[in-house]
């Protein structure tokens, strides 16, 4: 285990990366290039679309290196 492990915050969703596991498929950026952009920094905007859809695309990660967690919004 190693704590290399880099946090996300949006307003609905926290997006977590661990580097150490990804395996370069690119299944995040070519899929959903408004979130997940490496010419940006911070490369993920979990902002940029609705937490449910990135929800639903990190689930695609083959490797498991994406995680997120949503959160409940603000009544
Ligand atoms: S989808 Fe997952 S394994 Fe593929 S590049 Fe993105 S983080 Fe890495």
């Amino acid at each position: 285990m190693t704590n290399d492990q880099k946090l996300y915050y949006g307003k609905n969703i926290t997006v977590t990366f661990q580097p150490e596991k990804c395996i370069h498929s690119g299944v995040c950026v070519k899929g959903f290039p408004a979130v997940f952009n490496l010419n940006k920094r911070p490369w993920v905007n979990p902002d940029a679309a609705a937490a449910e859809a990135i929800g639903r695309h990190i689930d695609q990660c083959p490797s498991g290196a994406l995680q997120y967690e949503l959160l409940e919004e603000e009544k």
